[in-house]
């Protein structure tokens, strides 16, 4: 509703269609009023384009909330379909059966997430431990010589536990673990490795470097030149995720009787054995891929948009191993994910739709104590990545996977 003194509709479209308002004052002109100036965002681009937008206007989240934390020049959302997989029986880090809701284009993928948690499920449920803890920001010092590089980085050594003070002072919820330094040349790249509660972090551990950075720059001779110097590794397929970890290190196994593989999975051990050993190993080896695995990303991408992660982190997430070693009655099978980021708190898991999915798997808002609802989300996810690739490699290996796709139309 228009009020004294503020810009009619048809002024805002005007002036838009003019450039005489650019589109993120729109909020502005209109007094603050957030779901107007997103219907009339969307006007605009409509009147601009010729193209009725009526699907992207219709969303149910706070526009208000979304645009404080999440988007600019909002027109309205995106929508993708959800669907569940299980339930599926967890034990570790995360104790129960869950619901996985998973948010896709890509058909048969719930029905074959759904296939992999009948096979744990008949197998006693699927292990999962979080063995690491730490997301990371690796900003890059330039030194004016070697030997300064390595002054600079023993005077870091010598006050780590001020460099964790001025860290810890940036967030009631940050904790820093260590800081590890790199050397190329001149250049110093310091990683700073912090645990971030129930938040994937990534905010929280740059403002926490970024004060740290200064107080280095005060006491050192190194200069800050970015506050991301590219060996976090954030959103980039790095060896360095691969190995040190970043974010959650998760790993979840489960032993496969003959039977299932033989009455849920439809194959034998042994085929599936040879499909990771020449697929996952092999061929993985020869392409210099990072991900040794079948298809994490999927599963992970699927979760990721469901529950409001950042879903760019399904590059990192990609990255890791499926293991497989067959046995007398069975075969044991694992998957090792090195660098899961994941959040229950902050970033876009307050969105309404986002929410109750994490609210599907008990795992939304702070745990108690601290972190403990994203680890156990993160031993989740890691069961259902899992379940993944067993489904999947279990279609190769009984050469299912083109029918399965043409039986659902896809
Ligand atoms: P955030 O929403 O920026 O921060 C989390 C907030 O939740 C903090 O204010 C924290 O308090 C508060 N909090 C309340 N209860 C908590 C609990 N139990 N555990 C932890 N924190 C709790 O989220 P973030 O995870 O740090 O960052 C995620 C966002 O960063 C995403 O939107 C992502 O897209 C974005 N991102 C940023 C960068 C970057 O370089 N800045 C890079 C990649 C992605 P305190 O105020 O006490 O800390």
């Amino acid at each position: 509703m228009e009020r004294k003194g503020e810009m009619s509709d048809e002024e805002v479209l005007s002036a838009l269609m003019r450039g005489d308002l650019k589109m993120h004052e729109i909020e502005r002109a209109v007094g603050g009023d957030v779901p107007r100036a997103v219907e009339l965002r969307r006007a605009f681009v409509e009147r601009k384009t010729g193209k009725h937008l009526r699907n992207i206007g219709n969303f149910s989240f706070d526009a208000e909330m979304a645009m404080r934390r999440n988007i600019e020049n909002m027109i309205g959302a995106a929508q993708i379909p959800m669907g569940v997989a299980g339930p599926l029986l967890c034990k570790g880090d995360a104790s129960g059966e869950f619901f996985i809701p998973l948010a896709t284009t890509e058909g048969a993928l719930v029905a074959s997430v759904n296939r992999g948690c009948a096979a744990i499920n008949r197998s006693g449920g699927a292990y999962a431990f979080v063995i690491a803890d730490g997301m990371t920001r690796a900003p890059v010092f330039r030194a004016n010589s070697v030997q300064d590089a390595i002054n600079a980085v023993n005077f870091i050594r010598d006050n780590e536990d001020k460099m964790r003070e001025i860290a810890e002072s940036t967030s009631k919820h940050l904790k820093l673990k260590e800081i590890q330094p790199f050397f190329v040349g001149r250049n110093v790249f310091l990683r700073f490795v912090c645990e971030t509660g129930d938040a994937m972090g990534m905010n929280m551990v740059t403002i926490a470097t970024d004060e740290v950075s200064s107080f280095i720059e005060e006491h050192t001779s190194l200069r800050s030149i970015a506050i991301s110097g590219n060996v976090c590794v954030d959103k980039k397929p790095s060896a360095v995720n691969l190995i040190l970890g970043r974010g959650k290190t998760v790993i979840a196994d489960v032993f496969l009787r003959d039977d299932v593989v033989e009455d849920v999975l439809k194959t034998t051990k042994d085929a599936m054995f040879e499909v990771v050993m020449r697929k996952c190993f092999v061929g993985s080896a020869f392409s210099s891929s990072l991900g040794f695995n079948a298809h994490f990303a999927n599963i992970i991408a699927a979760i990721f948009i469901a529950t409001g992660q950042d879903v760019a982190h399904t590059v990192e997430g990609s990255l890791g191993f499926t293991t497989a070693e067959v046995e007398e009655g069975g075969i044991h099978f694992a998957v090792t994910l090195p660098s899961l980021q994941v959040g229950t708190v902050g970033g876009g898991t307050s969105l309404g739709t986002q929410r109750e999915a994490l609210d599907i798997m008990g795992v939304s808002g702070s745990g108690s104590p601290e972190g403990s609802n994203a680890r156990k989300f993160a031993a989740i996810v890691a069961c259902a990545v899992l379940a993944g690739e067993i489904s999947l490699i279990a279609a190769i290996s009984a050469r299912h996977l083109t029918q399965a796709h043409m039986r659902l139309n896809r």
